[in-house]
């Protein structure tokens, strides 16, 4: 049994990001990029203004200004200011020659085409060239996964065909001759399938594609031939339950009559132990223990740095310390313990609630989960507002 630390080593020193490619911005999002992107000019590329009124040179301090010219955004300017001339210029648009400061139309008198500015101060509501980077600072690491604002910058500077992963492909073979699909009524024995629905919304969200579901009893020749069949149609391969010792759970025989090469079987975590991960070159696989808080907390502590490691995505494990409000039905186990949790805003505040869990297969305790409280093997329960470390989901 190894630590969660050191199967996360494991699972990061075994996978190489994906063969990435160009695709156009429209098709970016939530993709990683794979490239730094530096800023190709200065930007802005040109001094422009940050209000509506009129431009002048700050140092003339002329009592009034005649009114020369107007600028509208998008206008090549021509224009010269002289000593106590103004032009008309709009947000945005590019400060004439000679100019260096707007005057706000709201801070002058205009009458006819002159105006009496009504105050002077040093502040020059001119967005300068240059100010918010220049040409060559570097804009986004490669490792950046695409968002709006970060593919509003890529629009922004005309980076239209970025250097992206593809979304990772991920098959998922559910075992247990228990299950059934969520919209029938379950014989005497059998459960709800929750597992398909829980990876399925989860390899969504981590910008995965799942091109391959389905559940299947728990024969093992039947569970090989299905995964043989899929060839090398996928980079990940998910198999819920079957992780454990018991007689039909086959996970790491299948993998091993499969070609693959397994790299652990069991990590010290709970819920999570019985978990395995494999590969078969560029491919990974892991079983994963069938509970859904098991599966929960597996596929954030562990598949998803598989996930961001085929991606090349920066990997993060963003833990942050936060008093526990209330109180936690912790049993002292010598696992490090994930417990599913949620933080929410409350007056202004953070605050961090450990969620219901009755067991790993309690399903009702996961709804709102954002975050999971770690314990380290802790002797005795957190008290209500001690400080406790929290692994946010939704990673910042
Ligand atoms: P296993 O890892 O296959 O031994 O399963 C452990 C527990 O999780 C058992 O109680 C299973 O019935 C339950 N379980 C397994 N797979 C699923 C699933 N897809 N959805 C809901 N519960 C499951
Ligand atoms: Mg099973």
């Amino acid at each position: 049994m190894i630590s969660l630390a050191d199967a996360r080593t494991q699972i990061q020193a075994h996978l190489r990001p994906l063969a990435a490619r160009t695709v156009p911005l429209a098709e970016a999002r939530g993709r990683v990029l794979r490239e730094e992107v530096r800023a190709r000019e200065d930007i802005p590329a040109f001094d422009r203004s940050a209000m509506d009124g009129y431009a002048v040179a700050l140092e003339d301090d002329s009592a009034q200004f005649r009114v020369v010219g107007e600028i509208q955004p998008g206008a090549n300017v021509a224009l010269q200011l002289q000593h106590g001339e103004a032009a008309r210029i709009f947000t945005g648009a590019p400060l004439p020659a000679g100019a260096s400061q707007v005057l706000l139309q709201e801070k002058v008198r205009a009458e006819g085409n002159v105006i009496t500015p009504l105050e002077r101060t040093r502040t020059t509501h001119v967005r300068k060239r240059g100010e918010d980077a220049r040409r060559g600072d570097l804009l986004l690491p490669a490792g950046t996964r695409l968002n709006a604002g970060e593919l509003a910058l890529l629009a922004g500077i005309g980076v239209t065909q970025p250097r992206v992963s593809p979304p990772c492909r991920v098959a998922h073979l559910v075992t247990g001759n228990e299950l059934v699909d969520p919209a029938m009524e379950p014989k005497s024995g059998q459960i709800r399938d929750s597992n398909s629905t829980l990876v399925r919304a989860f390899v969504h969200a981590m910008g995965g594609e799942l091109t391959f579901q389905e559940r299947v009893a728990d024969d093992f020749e039947l569970q090989f031939q299905k995964v043989r069949a899929l060839e090398s149609s996928f980079d990940l391969l998910l198999v819920s339950g079957g992780a454990s010792v018991g007689d039909y759970d086959f996970g790491a025989r299948l993998l091993t009559a499969l070609g693959y090469q397994i790299h652990f079987t069991k990590i010290n975590l709970r819920p999570g132990k019985p978990t395995i991960f494999a590969t078969r070159g560029p491919q990974a696989a892991f079983i994963l223990p069938g509970n859904p808080v098991s599966h929960f907390v597996v596929l954030h502590v562990a598949v998803r740095l598989a996930l961001d490691q085929l991606a090349g995505a920066t990997v993060t494990w963003p833990m942050v310390q936060m008093p526990l409000a209330g109180d936690i039905a912790y049993r002292p186990d010598p696992r490090e313990t994930f417990w599913p949790a949620r933080v929410t805003a409350e007056d202004g505040r953070l605050v961090a609630r450990a969620l219901r869990w009755q067991s790993s297969g309690d399903v009702t305790g996961l709804t709102g989960a954002n975050v999971l409280l770690q314990l380290s093997g802790a002797t005795t329960a957190p008290k209500a507002g001690s400080p406790v470390n929290f692994l946010l989901l939704e990673a910042p």
